[in-house]
């Protein structure tokens, strides 16, 4: 199975709730899940793994650089498959959704200005907080 060679690859142990949350957030519609959110999704599954340990695992799969921790403002820390390049989130305050893009002007404007002040940049953080218009 594709979720045991990962894990392995990553240096952990194959156990039935790394592959069960592996697999979770593998096939979800939602691309950025709260521990919470990969929980309810195991439950419905009919998967009988407690919330204590998807804390546990998800932990242990950032540790080894498999998923990525957010903490956006405002909601709980979500967590992403490390699997995609280079990305920047808006994030709904109403709804909680979490939206991807790449803006190649932002990401220019960026390198320019670390540059002027004479520095190279080794990495950013950007997240918009937005509203659906109505
Ligand atoms: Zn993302």
């Amino acid at each position: 199975m594709v979720e045991n060679n990962e894990l392995r690859k990553a240096g952990l142990k194959v156990t039935l709730p790394r592959v069960k949350i592996l697999q979770m957030l593998d096939s979800a519609d939602q691309r950025h899940m709260s521990a919470e959110d990969v929980y309810k999704s195991l439950m419905e599954a009919g998967e009988d793994v407690g919330l204590a340990t998807v804390y546990r695992v998800l932990t242990q799969f950032e540790g080894a650089g498999l998923v990525v921790r957010h903490n956006f403002d405002g909601g709980h820390a979500v967590f992403e498959l490390a699997d995609t390049g280079h990305h920047d989130h808006m994030v709904d305050v109403d709804t909680g959704e979490v939206v991807e893009f790449v803006d190649h002007d932002i990401e220019k404007l960026q390198h320019r200005i670390a540059d002027s002040h004479g520095y190279d940049l080794v990495d950013h953080n950007l997240v918009l907080y937005v509203r659906r218009r109505k």
